[in-house]
């Protein structure tokens, strides 16, 4: 592979595209020849830097000096400046003060912030995602080739049992023992499917370990099928992801050239191939079984359970379903070991977690934190604080399917058992973060309103409980609600939990839930005095 005197890297993200990247690229590129470095200076467009306020971002190695937002007119200065002359393009920099993500961790290095720990985007964001040379030089398939030639699949499974990872797809179900069900099942066949259906609002990590880093996810998928006795694999993706499917594509290409996949890999005698099914854009076909019936080119709705995928999956075969955040994990941990692992975040939870910051805070973005940190910490460290000085009332996490923290539980450790012991749950990963201007009603009817659009009408707890709910909520942020209208929410959100069939259903209650439990004084207060004590919702004119 050749070496290069300085890397340049382009943020690649769909927003970064939105603004101009790929025309950034193509003038570094021509300006960079103009100059007669072409030899010397490679450029490089990586996927999501984790960082959404100073797009499109160009980072210049060995350097790590990082520029944004730049424009396609700023490029002629950075590279005469930088590239050529040596020296830094000022009034280009990204601002230190608002660096986070994958930034965050460069400048860490330099002990200016303190460091997140990567595991899922190690490398996303620092090598080229449509290269397998690229992938390969960063350790890739070293640990698939370790793998095959010197484990075998019930020391596979072990190992990951003994690292501790659980599910990151919401659930936080242990790995390991999802694995040894899939293994001991006996079928005719067996599958790995990995679920990059991420539609939960807000939710973008996925999106980014696909773009930025899509062999790491086919290194685990195959090291999965090894273990459990799987020769085939499907990666089920959201249809908006378009750059992430494009690379995915490449990707499983480019490694079925190099014999990474496909028959008697590296002579081993196993098989596996990796298909790619695009979804439709349902929020339900996130759930293990509905996307296994859309697989099927059935309508994506949920099998009841038992029996789980594990024994009666994809074409009624064992079939290992695990999330990408999840999978990503899997070739550190078997490179590593699990007590490596281990030694990251909290006994029950090992390992990292990434969130996406959103909402009333200065910096929005990603972050890849050990599990355990607070919401406090995130907020103030990563998040660089609220927004114009605001403060913090609560925090919705996980998409849709979270739960509404609020400020009193913002110490509470954020890892599964610790979230689960407060009430509340840790969801996908999503933080949308809310100030004191935030109204609850209002709040919760947009989420209920999300869950009564996705419901796909199986059940009727969820088909009829979702609309009520949006009903009653209406009510009351137009000044009509009824305070009877709170024990109708209540009953709701509790028969919602108990009677729904699937996920989407269960967790439908859990804004009504929560806005009773910490914010029921004003709610009240929009029945009783009429009055959004936020002056946000309907009743004062204004709707978030
Ligand atoms: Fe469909 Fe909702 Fe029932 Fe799930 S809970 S099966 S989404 S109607």
């Amino acid at each position: 592979m050749k070496t290069y005197r300085s890397m340049v890297l382009v943020s690649s993200d769909p927003q970064s595209m939105d603004l101009g990247a790929a025309m950034i690229y193509h003038k570094l590129n021509d300006e960079i020849k103009s100059f007669g470095m072409e030899d010397e200076i490679s450029v490089t467009m990586v996927g999501d830097m984790g960082r959404h306020d100073a797009l499109p971002i160009v980072v210049v190695y060995p350097e790590a000096v990082i520029y944004g937002p730049v424009k396609p007119v700023d490029v002629h200065y950075l590279v005469e400046e930088h590239l050529y002359k040596g020296r830094i393009a000022a009034g280009l920099q990204a601002s230190a003060r608002e660096l986070s993500g994958r930034i965050a961790w460069i400048s860490a290095r330099k002990g200016t912030l303190p460091a997140e720990q990567r595991i899922v985007l190690e490398r996303a964001g620092l090598i080229d995602p449509d290269s397998i040379e690229d992938y390969i030089v960063h350790d890739g398939y070293q640990t698939f080739g370790k793998v095959l030639s010197s484990l075998s699949p019930q020391q596979v499974i072990a190992e990951i049992e003994k690292s501790g990872l659980r599910g990151r797809g919401g659930a936080g179900f242990p790995t390991g023992a999802k694995w040894r069900f899939v293994a001991k099942a006996q079928g005719e066949r067996k599958y790995v499917i990995c679920n990059a259906d991420e539609s939960e609002p807000g939710t973008f990590k996925d999106r980014l370990v696909l773009e930025g880093d899509p062999h790491s996810i086919i290194e685990a998928m195959a090291i999965a099928g090894y273990a459990v006795g799987a020769n085939e694999g499907y990666i089920y993706i959201r249809g908006e992801y378009l750059l992430a499917q494009e690379r995915l594509k490449r990707a499983i290409q480019e490694a079925t050239e190099y014999g990474i996949l496909g028959a008697n890999i590296f002579g081993s005698g196993f098989d596996f191939d990796i298909h790619i099914h695009t979804g439709a854009g349902a929020y339900i076909c996130g759930e293990e079984t509905a996307l296994i019936e859309s697989i099927e080119g059935k309508r994506g709705e949920p099998r009841p359970r038992p029996p789980y995928p594990t024994t009666n999956g994809l074409w009624n075969m064992p079939t290992l379903v695990n999330n990408v955040e999840t999978l990503a994990n899997i070739p550190a941990i078997l490179r590593h070991g699990a007590s490596w692992y281990r030694s990251i975040g909290t006994p029950s939870s090992p390992g990292t977690k990434v969130y996406t910051m959103l909402g009333n805070v200065n910096v929005t973005g990603l972050v890849e934190v050990p599990m355990g940190i607070t919401l406090r910490e995130v907020i103030t460290i990563y998040a660089k604080g609220m927004r114009n000085g605001s403060s913090f009332k609560l925090a919705q996490t996980g998409g849709s399917s979270g739960s509404i923290i609020p400020a009193s539980l913002q110490d509470t450790p954020m890892d599964f058992d610790s979230f689960m012991k407060a009430g509340v749950s840790l969801g996908s990963g999503a933080l949308l973060i809310c100030d004191e201007d935030t109204c609850v009603v209002d709040l919760a009817r947009v989420l209920v309103n999300f869950f009564r659009n996705e419901s796909c009408g199986k059940c009727n707890p969820c088909r009829i409980g979702t609309q009520r709910a949006y009903d009653i909520l209406t009510n009351i942020s137009e000044g009509t609600g009824q305070l009877r209208e709170l024990d109708d929410l209540q009953i709701l959100s509790e028969y919602l939990e108990k009677l729904s069939n699937c996920g989407l259903g269960q967790t439908a209650g859990a804004p009504l839930r929560d806005i009773l439990k910490h914010f029921r004084a004003e709610v009240e207060a929009h029945i009783r005095l009429k009055v959004c004590p936020t002056g946000a919702c309907a009743m004062s004119g204004k709707r978030i």
